[in-house]
């Protein structure tokens, strides 16, 4: 396209010959009307002269009598002796020109094609004119150039005044006898109108120079603009990919961190529970093992804190959804958060409305990691009264689907306003208790958490009077038969029921910590077990022993865990042979590579008895013999969601009395009734109580109230 700069060239060309033409129109009309002007002037005194068939002067020596007048009374003498002359227009107008040539410096000519003065004969210029006039034209006006004059002509018609003289010359009313030409010296006008387009020269080059002055530092600072837009562009480009390299130096990092933190700390929750377990452990060992198990699942949740925030900020959360049960999630919670609370003598109150369902298609880890995380802060932050779990309900507009409403409240020490504010952001810890209780992580994984959810997590909290947490999230409602179902757990695995094959257990693990542990979970249950130290010894093992089942770490050196299950269950027989991978890998890809890979099922470290023993019996399908259920304590009944005896214990003793009164006897409406009365001032109790009644544990009933009468 026309760049700017050739546009006002243009531009400014055009208007100037546009303006220079209108310098010379306007010149060429000026004059024009100058001689225009003149002319009529000059018509109007002859007709005035005319009119009065001539006029009477003095006769001087200027003007003499006009020899060319043929008139009898031409010459005049008054009676005082004054000798007067005619003065005819012609001779009248000759007289003027002669003036104005002298005053103004404009000829005036008066001609005609037949003259009657010699000296009024036309020249070449008139008579061609004078000819042009008697053709019609009106006047002629024209710069001659070389002589530097204009030259205007307009034609003189016979008047009825003129007829008294010229009629015997053979004219009539209207014909054209004659012109007078003016000629005006052009050299000033001519000039004026030069300066004037000079001018216009002048200003034009001005708006030219401006012009491409003005488009130069436009585009100059456009350019300068543009190159600093490019090195911005530049900049974030660069910045963009060294923040992803960063970010997947970052995710490298975690994934060998957690390798590396997992691995052992595996070892120690383990063997702890191993050592639990053995008959020959005092009651004094059992509590350190208790508090070694305890340090390390909390070393185990800071772990997952900070690898689920990093996770967070590495974009690499995804919601997991799965139909589960709700009722049973929210107990688990609860039965865990009431031990806690009861450590610090506070309530714990589950308010559950009818309406919350109780199975349903959601991300269970994702809701259950928040209600911890909430309820743990509710009973950190409290040192007095209690915390309230409130779960409702409301439907959603599409069927099926509910909106889950929880809230948590406590007593404690509440927030302040400005601190409101802060409190979701990572590692934001307010009001001075920071740092000793945990790692201002828990609210910002929440909140993350809910909002991956589709909700919302908000806080309301009175410093001095307690805070309450609240979230609201869109769920699939399904029904029990959607579920699952895992056996529970009967207890302490100690052998496997007879009539059974001898079950080849293979564990592919380099790291000593983690394959002696394993090996001592399964070979005292009856397992037959051997081991490989990495995928190469594991191919060699399955080839010489055919396993049932193997146990596959997946980092190991020489060969990993997934080379090893790809090949292995490329083998013949290798598809009977059920491989489980054993990681310590924190993200959900990893998962899907070791299916990819081959194997059935996955584990992540650090692993719990349970798990282990419950991926067998659903892989292999393996029969187990339980050790026999000891009377439950205060602290394993908390976990089994039963009201603690301490709690129990607050109730009035009439109150208690009559409820062991009615276990006693097995009354069940009169245990009915006292829990009714219970209930009126402490809902949570008295619907744990009615559980129990309802399943028929009066046994378990009669040992808390002994319990709590103590
Ligand atoms: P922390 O690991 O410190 O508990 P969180 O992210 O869970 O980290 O909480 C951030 C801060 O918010 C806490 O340090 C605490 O000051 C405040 N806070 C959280 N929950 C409560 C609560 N229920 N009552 C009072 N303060 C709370």
């Amino acid at each position: 396209m026309f760049s700017p700069v050739v546009l006002w060239i243009v531009f400014l060309t055009a208007s100037l010959i546009w303006n220079i033409r209108t310098v010379d129109k306007n010149m060429v009309e000026t004059v024009k009307s100058i001689g225009r002007s003149f002319f009529n002037e000059i018509e109007t005194t002859r007709l005035w002269n005319a009119r009065h068939g001539g006029v009477y002067v003095p006769i001087t020596e200027n003007t003499q009598p006009n020899p060319y007048l043929e008139d009898p009374n031409r010459d005049v003498t008054t009676t005082e002796g004054l000798q007067l002359t005619k003065i005819n227009p012609a001779f009248m107008t000759r007289q003027i020109a002669e003036i104005a040539k002298v005053e103004s410096n404009i000829q005036y000519h008066i001609t005609s094609l037949k003259p009657i003065r010699p000296a009024n004969k036309p020249d070449g210029w008139e008579t061609e004119t004078l000819k042009g006039f008697e053709a019609g034209n009106k006047e002629l006006f024209e710069l001659s150039r070389g002589k530097m004059v204009y030259r205007y002509m307009a034609p003189l018609s016979v008047k009825k005044a003129c007829l008294q003289c010229h009629a015997k010359q053979g004219y009539q009313l209207g014909d054209i006898r004659g012109g007078i030409s003016l000629t005006i010296p052009a050299r000033r006008y001519v000039d004026t109108a030069q300066a004037l387009k000079n001018f216009l020269i002048i200003i034009h080059a001005i708006a030219l120079v401006l012009g491409i002055g003005v488009t130069y530092f436009v585009k100059r600072s456009r350019d300068k603009q543009m190159e600093l837009r490019d090195q911005k562009n530049l900049a974030l480009e660069q910045a963009k990919t060294a923040a992803e390299l960063a970010n997947r130096t970052k995710s490298k990092f975690l994934s060998n961190m957690s390798h590396e933190l997992r691995t052992p700390l595996n070892a120690v929750l383990g063997f702890s529970q191993l050592m639990r377990n053995d008959p020959a452990t005092t009651g004094d060992q059992r509590e350190n093992l208790q508090i070694i198990n305890r340090s390390g699942e909390h070393l185990l949740t800071l772990i997952n804190d900070v690898l689920d925030m990093s996770k967070i900020e590495a974009g690499r959360i995804i919601l997991e959804p799965e139909d589960f049960d709700l009722g049973d999630l929210i107990r688990d919670v609860v039965d865990m958060m009431r031990v806690r609370a009861e450590q610090k003598v506070l309530q714990l109150i589950l308010d559950q409305s009818s309406d919350f369902p109780r199975y349903i298609h959601a991300d269970p880890a994702k809701l259950r990691q928040v209600l911890i995380n909430l309820l743990g802060n509710a009973v950190k932050y409290t040192e007095e009264g209690g915390i309230t779990l409130r779960l409702k309900a409301t439907p959603e507009e599409e069927a099926g689907k509910v909106r889950l409403i929880c809230e948590v409240e406590d007593t404690g020490i509440g927030i302040a306003r400005e601190d409101l504010g802060h409190i979701f952001e990572a590692f934001e810890q307010v009001g001075g208790q920071a740092g000793i209780k945990g790692t201002g992580l828990g609210l910002a994984i929440a909140r993350q958490y809910v909002e991956l959810m589709g909700g919302e997590l908000t806080v309301k909290s009175e410093p001095g009077r307690g805070s309450v947490f609240r979230f609201e999230i869109p769920v699939e409602t399904v029904t029990a038969a959607d579920i699952e179902h895992l056996e529970p757990s009967r207890g302490r695995i100690i052998g496997l029921e007879p009539d059974q094959p001898t079950y080849r257990i293979l564990i592919a693990e380099d790291q000593l910590e983690s394959r002696l542990l394993l090996k001592k979970l399964l070979e005292p249950v009856g397992f037959e077990v051997r081991e490989a130290l990495n995928g190469q010894e594991a191919i060699e093992v399955f080839e010489e022993w055919r396993p049932h089942f193997i146990w596959m770490d997946r980092r190991m050196p020489l060969m990993d865990g997934l080379e090893a299950t790809r090949r292995i269950k490329a083998m013949e027989g290798g598809k009977e042979t059920i491989i489980v991978a054993l990681t310590a890998s924190v993200f959900n890809e990893q998962r899907d590579e070791v299916l990819e890979a081959g194997c059935d099922d996955f584990l992540r470290k650090p692993f719990r008895e349970v798990e282990i023993f419950d991926a067998m019996e659903k892989h292999l399908s393996v029969r187990y013999v339980y050790a026999e259920e000891q009377p439950m304590t205060t602290a394993e009944a908390a976990k089994m969601d039963l009201p603690s005896s301490e709690v129990l214990a607050a109730l009035p003793p009439e109150l208690l009395a009559s409820l062991s009164k009615a276990v006693e006897e097995i009354d069940l409406k009169a245990a009915e009734q006292i829990i009714r009365r219970i209930g009126v001032d402490n809902k949570a109790l008295a619907k744990s109580l009615a559980n129990l009644v309802k399943d028929f544990r009066f046994d378990t009933l009669q040992n808390l109230v002994m319990e709590s009468m103590k």
